[in-house]
């Protein structure tokens, strides 16, 4: 075991490595030409105007779950939820809003929502990444320091709330993110059905496309727009951990993330009478 404040030492330590790694994959990001704007589809939504929030899960201070190797939550949200946001603006969503929270949990959550709230925003992607209860873990030694890993439950997954606004347009974008994220040769993880989650354990609203659901969750029941939650993958799995850390994957996520939004945000400007007659057509 390792003292409280050598712990705190070496968070300290990984977040500044972790942050200087975003500031340089920024850059690159920065570098990269534009993407084309201009794809015209038939009933293509309204791009410049549709506003998506990419809220960055946890805190600076308050990184949530440590990874395998002993890298915090937070510093995986925030390298994935800027390249998310980068390719959505990209795409032509230029009022993407990347959310970030220096307020710690609970006021911070009630935060998150009402920030959205007040912004108007259209959708709001909470981006995270995965680990499993403690008794679920097991002990390792990386670097000389001891870790915790578990190697049995890779893959994303996804939640919503039914108490969010619009539960029903929440489990469309989850959906179709579920859709286009197995498309891209990802999985879900289908473990949080299993009775050894306990009070963990959720309902699998989507067996296909990976979305469950999760009412308390408060920045999906207090947003007064669609809202998902993503777990990008579990970083307590040491293979998906190496995985999760490259800007390969990131983009195959953020890709994922822009086809959704674009399917959404089309789906959603249709007027009425041609979505009910588009939904009894299938
Ligand atoms: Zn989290």
């Amino acid at each position: 075991m390792i003292g409280v404040g050598q712990a705190a030492k070496r968070l300290g330590v990984i977040l500044v490595f972790a942050l200087v790694a975003v500031a340089a994959a920024n850059l690159r990001a920065e570098q990269r030409p534009a993407a084309a704007h201009n794809t015209v589809s038939p009933d293509s939504c309204p791009r410049s105007t549709f506003r998506v929030v990419v809220d960055v899960g946890h805190t600076l201070d308050v990184p949530g779950a440590l990874s395998a190797r002993g890298v915090p939550e937070y510093a995986f949200n925030l390298q994935l939820a800027r390249d998310a946001a980068q390719a959505l603006r990209d795409a032509g969503f230029e009022q993407t809003v990347l959310l970030i929270t220096g307020t710690a949990p609970r006021r911070g959550l009630v935060e998150r929502a009402a920030r959205a709230n007040n912004m108007h925003a259209n959708l709001f992607i909470a981006i995270h990444h995965d680990s499993v209860p403690d008794n679920l873990k097991q002990d390792w030694e990386y670097a000389g320091l001891k870790n915790q890993f578990n190697d049995d439950y890779p893959g994303y997954a996804l939640f919503i709330s039914n108490d969010n606004a619009d539960p029903a347009a929440s489990l469309q974008f989850g959906s179709a993110l579920g859709r286009e994220l197995e498309s891209r040769g990802l999985h879900y993880t289908p473990h949080y059905t299993l009775a050894l989650m306990g009070h963990r354990r959720r309902i699998l609203v989507d067996a296909k496309n990976g979305v469950y659901r999760y009412d308390q969750l408060i920045v999906l029941r207090q947003t007064k727009m669609p809202a998902v939650l993503l777990e990008a993958g579990s970083i307590v799995n040491r293979q998906e951990e190496l995985e999760l850390g490259t800007v390969e994957r990131r983009s195959l996520t953020s890709a994922a993330i822009v086809a959704a939004v674009e399917q959404f945000c089309a789906a959603r400007s249709r007027p009425a009478s041609t979505r009910a007659a588009a939904a009894s057509a299938h």
